[in-house]
């Protein structure tokens, strides 16, 4: 549950911005639709004889060394993903969307719950791509294309893609095998796949920033943290735990920090945003 004195402030923080808002969510915001967040038992997976960590099986370099392995994690927790729904907190985030015309999405979540609950695209920065989609792995292109429906929405733990399913993991133009459309731990942002600069500017330019669900682990997140502080921005963090977003929200004069779930907190937030604008 969350202490009333937090929620008021934050609902007084959130009353009192009113310029360009910024919201910034992590896998916390999706965990209440059943999709586990990296931390936890559930993050890991086994190859061979060794348990993997995310930040060694999400790599360029693993997909190099056990290409199918790497496939037959993200075709799991794409069927996950695509057996999950979207719970309150991605439903107010879409109201507040089609109510206000200045929110912009980041999100580090490559579920596509937010586009899924109603999300703009235009207006939804996927800064880690999106689970369900996948690109040439020998960059012969700049497609970026849906993982075909031939290959199902359900996939067992620990399956790995056959002759049928390498057939179907192909790129259409030049043969090669594809990827999924990622950005791995041992990779760059960009603007052109991921929306970076985008992202950055929007993160700039903010009166709020909200943050819903991350533990801050991922270098564009925390420099879009760092860029609302210094612009002034209001800064207000809902998760459960404390996090480096929760410090920095309590850092700035215009902080708030809710200690609570977002499917809880952020329709609180929600409607008191749009109560006052
Ligand atoms: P993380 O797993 O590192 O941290 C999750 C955070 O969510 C934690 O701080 C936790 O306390 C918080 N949390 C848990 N339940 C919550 C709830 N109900 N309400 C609010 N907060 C809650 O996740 P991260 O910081 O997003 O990022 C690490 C990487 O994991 C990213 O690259 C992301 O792409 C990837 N990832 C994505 C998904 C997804 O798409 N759903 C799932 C797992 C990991």
């Amino acid at each position: 549950m969350t202490d009333a004195p937090d929620l008021e402030t934050i609902l007084g923080r959130v009353a009192g911005a009113s310029g360009p808002l910024v919201v910034l969510t992590g896998a916390g915001i999706s965990a209440e639709s059943g999709i586990p967040t990296f931390r936890g038992p559930e993050g890991y997976w086994r190859v061979g004889s060794r348990n993997y960590r995310p930040m060694e099986l999400a790599t360029q370099a693993a997909f190099r060394a056990v290409p199918d392995d790497v496939w037959g994690w993200y075709l799991y927790r794409r069927a996950v993903c695509r057996a999950a729904r979207p719970n309150a907190a991605h439903l107010a985030l879409v109201e507040l969307d089609r109510s206000l015309s200045d929110v912009f999405l980041v999100t580090q979540n490559v579920d596509g719950l937010h586009l899924r609950a109603g999300h703009s695209p235009e207006r939804t920065f996927q800064i880690h791509g999106n689970i369900d989609f996948m690109r040439c792995a020998a960059e012969c292109c700049r497609d970026v294309i849906p993982i075909p429906a031939a290959i199902g929405d359900s996939w067992e733990k620990g399956r790995l893609p056959g002759e049928r399913e390498r057939g179907l993991l192909r790129c259409a133009r030049c043969g090669a095998a594809t990827r999924p459309h990622v950005l791995w731990f041992d990779e760059c942002y960009d603007e052109e796949r991921y929306r970076y600069e985008s992202a950055l500017a929007a993160a700039r330019e903010a009166d709020l920033l909200l943050v819903a669900g991350t533990s801050g682990a991922t270098t564009l997140p925390v420099r879009a943290g760092e860029l609302a502080a210094r612009s002034g921005a209001a800064i207000v963090d809902v998760n459960p735990e404390p996090n480096p977003f929760r410090d920095l929200a309590l850092s700035v004069p215009r902080g708030a920090a809710a200690s609570g779930r977002s499917a809880e907190i952020l329709p609180e937030i929600v409607d008191r945003l749009l109560a006052v604008r």
